[in-house]
């Protein structure tokens, strides 16, 4: 085979990219994988604070967030985090489970991508980083993929490139002009996973508040997610908020109740004739500084026997259904995922590949499917690589 062809072009060497380009080459078929930045997968790198929340041993459909949400069924029961757990362990990368079924390295996450790297190279993948990609055409039988380094043919062409999230890092658009030139329909795009901002009314009384955290249930409609909300200077962040915010859009308001597995009128009700101010009896729940400003947002400095129903109804209606609405999320810059993308529709579930044009396949997050916080977007990477990689 002349120097230039290949059986396969992948383009981005993320985690996606990495690990379908190891899987076809161990299969024989002859890898090229391209990459515009200098560096491996900054995305696994800087992932899951430094070591990588590589996947979760929850992962179901339900974990995803699609206009097709039966698409990443077929994808995710192939391959599963039990097969990246054995890859794992054959590497002799150990583990552990942090909360919620979420698997970090317990060195770092480089290990992550010295794993994908040597998979690699034991599967003779050619890589090419720092390459800029000029244009991808379709020729009579396969692919032409110009770059800086000269024009590569192949008969299929991998689009691994990733979505918008983290630009600083090398995040672009390339993957959805890709899909458009070849006609395909883009789900909207949207910064997901991301901090949301408040107004400046509402940052008046909770920004001193910067830096503390609390358990909440986050919520919009039906859906919520039991974990710590973090207030910030800007306005709210933490994994409750993060999950949240993949479901939020502009005007929507978020329902947050800070004392999610207790009744609070309950609880008032049971301590009647106590004499402790609610602020110190808000302190065996909160930090003294957020019971304090709980108690000066709601205007009430009384002890416990003094409180009127109606006081209590409103501390009740205050910490359990407390509602903010944001003005917009944090954008791509601060977003660890992007929602939308490549429309499924227009995918086969089975091999990733484009219904309208033959040896064309789009893996990762590039396509319209999105996980939660914890792991699952890499599952969701791996899933689909692996999908691709047995049929490229
Ligand atoms: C801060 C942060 C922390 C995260 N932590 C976790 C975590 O712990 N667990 C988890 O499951 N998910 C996590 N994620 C999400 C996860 O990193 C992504 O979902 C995953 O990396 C997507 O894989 P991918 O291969 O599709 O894209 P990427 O990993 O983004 O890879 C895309 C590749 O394409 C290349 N590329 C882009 N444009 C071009 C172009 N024009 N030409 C050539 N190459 C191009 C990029 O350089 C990059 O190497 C985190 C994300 C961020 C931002």
């Amino acid at each position: 085979m002349p120097d230039n062809k290949y059986d396969s072009i992948v383009i981005g060497a993320g985690a996606a990219g990495l690990m379908c380009a190891a899987l076809a080459g161990a299969r024989g078929r002859k890898v090229l994988l391209l990459d515009h930045s200098h560096k491996l997968a900054e995305k696994i790198r800087i992932s899951g604070g430094g070591r990588c929340n590589f996947t979760n041993i929850n992962t179901a459909p339900e974990c995803y967030i699609s206009n097709t949400p039966k698409f990443c069924i077929s994808p995710l029961s192939r391959y599963t985090p039990k097969h990246f757990i054995e890859l794992l362990n054959k590497y002799n990368i150990t583990y552990h489970e942090k909360t919620l079924g979420q698997l970090f390295c317990d060195g770092s996450s480089e290990q992550i991508i010295e794993l994908l790297d040597s998979l690699g190279n034991d599967s003779k993948v050619k890589r090419c980083m720092g390459v800029s990609i000029l244009c991808v055409e379709k020729e009579l039988s396969g692919f032409k993929v110009a770059t800086s380094i000269g024009d590569f043919v192949s008969e299929s062409v991998v689009i691994a490139t990733g979505g918008l999230s983290i630009p600083q890092i090398g995040a672009t658009g390339f993957g959805y002009n890709i899909a458009r030139q070849f006609g395909h329909n883009i789900i909207k795009t949207d910064a997901a996973l991301v901090p949301l901002a408040l107004s400046p009314e509402e940052l008046q009384y909770l920004s001193p508040l910067s830096g503390t955290s609390f358990f909440s249930s986050a919520s919009i409609n039906k859906t919520n997610f039991q974990e710590n909300t973090l207030i910030t200077h800007r306005g709210l962040s933490g994994p409750a908020i993060l999950q949240i915010s993949s479901y939020w859009s502009g005007g929507v308001a978020i329902s947050l109740d800070m004392l999610p597995n207790m009744n609070i009128t309950e609880e008032l009700s049971a301590n009647r004739s106590s004499n402790k101010l609610l602020e110190n009896f808000l302190a065996q729940f909160f930090s003294m500084r957020l019971a304090s400003s709980l108690c000066a947002m709601l205007q009430i400095n009384k002890s416990i026997s003094q409180l009127s129903k109606s006081d209590i109804h409103k501390i009740s209606n205050f910490i359990h259904s407390f509602t903010i609405k944001p003005t917009g999320s944090l954008g791509y810059k601060k977003a660890e995922v992007t929602k939308g993308g490549v429309d499924c529709k227009e995918l086969s579930s089975k091999s990733m590949m484009s219904n309208k044009v033959e040896g064309l396949f789009f893996i990762g997050e590039v396509v319209d499917v999105t996980g939660w916080l914890g792991g699952y977007n890499f599952q969701w990477a791996w899933a689909s690589a692996f999908a691709a990689a047995q049929n490229i």
